[in-house]
């Protein structure tokens, strides 16, 4: 129960069981959704969505990856760097 210490929501304190599950399963979802977000994220500036796949493996943005002579990660040295699409152009509906 020490996640308790977590809710702001000030008023709404005390939580009913029924708030309370909801509550649960609402952090469960925010914390996949992180973890996600996180995946596909890129892992140097952490904002751009990973397009670029570096010859040691990591995987960076094609920002990051532009400058890069070694890989951040594992100091591999770069000579080759391949666009990866997590959501190619055709998938989209219009
Ligand atoms: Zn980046
Ligand atoms: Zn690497």
């Amino acid at each position: 129960m020490e996640d308790i210490n977590d809710i702001r929501l000030g008023s709404t304190i005390p939580f009913t069981d029924q708030e309370l599950q909801r509550w649960t399963a609402l952090q469960r979802i925010k914390a996949e959704n992180q973890k996600l977000r996180n995946l596909v994220s890129c892992r140097i500036c952490r904002i751009n969505r990973i397009s670029c796949v570096l010859q040691c493996g990591h995987l960076t943005c094609r920002n990051c990856a532009e400058p890069l002579v070694c890989c951040p990660v594992c100091d591999t040295p770069i000579r080759n760097k391949y666009c990866v699409y997590l959501h190619p152009p055709y998938l989209k509906e219009n």
